[in-house]
């Protein structure tokens, strides 16, 4: 989900949501490009950035913990399929 770069915030960018991310809750599709629009301020995951993303979304932990147990869903789906 993160790839650090040297984007500026000032350039215009593009967030590529994998298709499985599409199927998530549109409250963690939020928390995703939250987290990812801070990184263009604040690469790594440092005290800086948690504080970024809180002021920016002050319920993330929630939500962050809700994505982790929704991706092991999508993960479980994908490989019940094979
Ligand atoms: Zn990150």
């Amino acid at each position: 989900m993160c790839v650090p770069g040297d984007a500026d915030i000032e350039t215009p960018v593009s967030l590529i949501l994998a298709g499985k991310f599409c199927q998530l809750p549109v409250r963690l599709i939020d928390y995703v490009i939250a987290h990812e629009m801070i990184h263009l301020k604040e690469h790594s995951h440092s005290p800086a950035f948690w504080r970024m993303l809180g002021e920016a979304m002050p319920d993330w932990e929630v939500r962050k913990n809700d994505l982790a147990a929704a991706q092991a869903e999508l993960v479980w789906s994908v490989e019940g399929e094979a």
